[in-house]
């Protein structure tokens, strides 16, 4: 039977108390890897299956089996195609979106009678990936909606969205899970090192359990023994094997530094405390005011490393900033 996560079931129970007053359009909203879009599938789920429980769908009836199959004829799921391998901007994230015209498909879907004379329901994820004229084609759904269809809009980003989409929507915040739900969930994944994949997802778990896929953390690994025994050849080494990695290199080299900076004014680190002999000797060593500086650009970097341009050259730059910085703190 599919439900949500076991974190969400209390906003489960609220959403599914009385179905019959839910609104034409809700929008799941709040961080990555939280559960969202499993909530959303849920949902419409139960709104398509014959025999629901409190739990939710049935997952027996015929609806169920369709809807699990994909190929509910009252339920549309929106969501940008992944690229092909060899398509020009492949593995770039900028390049996904929602176009239009699935979202004039959704309108001709919704024009016809239900397949089944009972609800129809959509999910869009991300909505955010909505390009502008896909947005204003879906607010004229969302502002007349036929009776009995229910969309659901999932956003990481919901500042992103339109605010006349906004208005048409009821917010539902989905939240991080206390560290402990988590950590309980993470357990009966099987994840080892659960503590350490939560810490580093910033406590959401489907996060941490990507986290978790052994390639990365070979390359976590990497990346990190790079950082605790730098020498500017390794570091420039390094840039080059993860240019094509900025979001993933940023990701580790930023939490690095946050946590150079906090062992250097005395607390413990955040991310990386099994480092915290690497992290000690070279906080003592680096000049709080070099530091400071690093930090503030690589976090301001942060808000645009979705472009890719040059992304090699800033991964260098920082690298060898870092590298200078600890030259400079030895030459003292
Ligand atoms: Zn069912």
């Amino acid at each position: 039977m599919m439900s949500c996560h076991p974190w969400n079931q209390a906003l489960w129970d609220r959403l599914t108390a009385d179905v019959s007053q839910l609104p034409h359009g809700i929008l799941l909203h709040g961080p990555a890897g939280v559960g969202k879009r499993s909530l959303a599938l849920a949902l419409a789920k139960r709104m398509l299956c014959s025999q629901p429980t409190p739990e939710g769908a049935c997952g027996q009836c015929p609806s169920c089996s369709w809807f699990d199959q994909g190929a509910h004829p009252d339920f549309r799921l929106i969501e940008p195609a992944e690229p092909d391998a060899g398509e020009e901007g492949a593995g770039k994230k900028g390049g996904r979106h929602i176009a239009i015209q699935e979202i004039r498909g959704l309108a001709e879907f919704l024009a016809l009678a239900p397949h089944q004379g009972g609800w129809r329901t959509v999910v869009v994820h991300p909505a955010e990936a909505m390009n502008v004229p896909a947005a204003n084609a879906l607010l004229k759904t969302l502002e007349e909606p036929p009776s009995r269809v229910l969309i659901i809009l999932v956003s990481h980003q919901p500042r992103r969205l339109l605010p006349t989409v906004l208005s048409r929507c009821r917010k539902v915040a989905v939240t991080l899970p206390d560290t402990e739900s988590a950590l309980a969930w993470l357990g009966s994944q099987g994840l080892a090192s659960a503590e350490m994949l939560l810490r580093e997802a910033g406590g959401a778990p489907l996060k941490a359990l990507d986290c978790a896929d052994p390639e990365r953390l070979a390359r976590r690994e990497r990346f990190l023994e790079a950082l605790s025994r730098p020498s500017p050849a390794g570091l420039s080494v390094l840039a080059q094997d993860f240019q094509n990695r900025l979001d993933e290199a940023w990701g580790w080299f930023s939490r690095w530094v946050h946590d150079l900076m906090r062992v250097k004014l005395g607390s413990q680190a955040r991310y990386f405390k099994e480092r915290h002999v690497e992290l000690d000797r070279q906080a003592g060593a680096l000049p709080l005011e070099g530091l400071m500086a690093l930090e503030e650009e690589v976090r301001r970097a942060g808000r645009w490393l979705k472009h890719p341009l040059n992304s090699q050259l800033l991964l260098e730059s920082w690298l060898l900033r870092y590298a200078d910085l600890l030259e400079d703190s030895h030459g003292r």
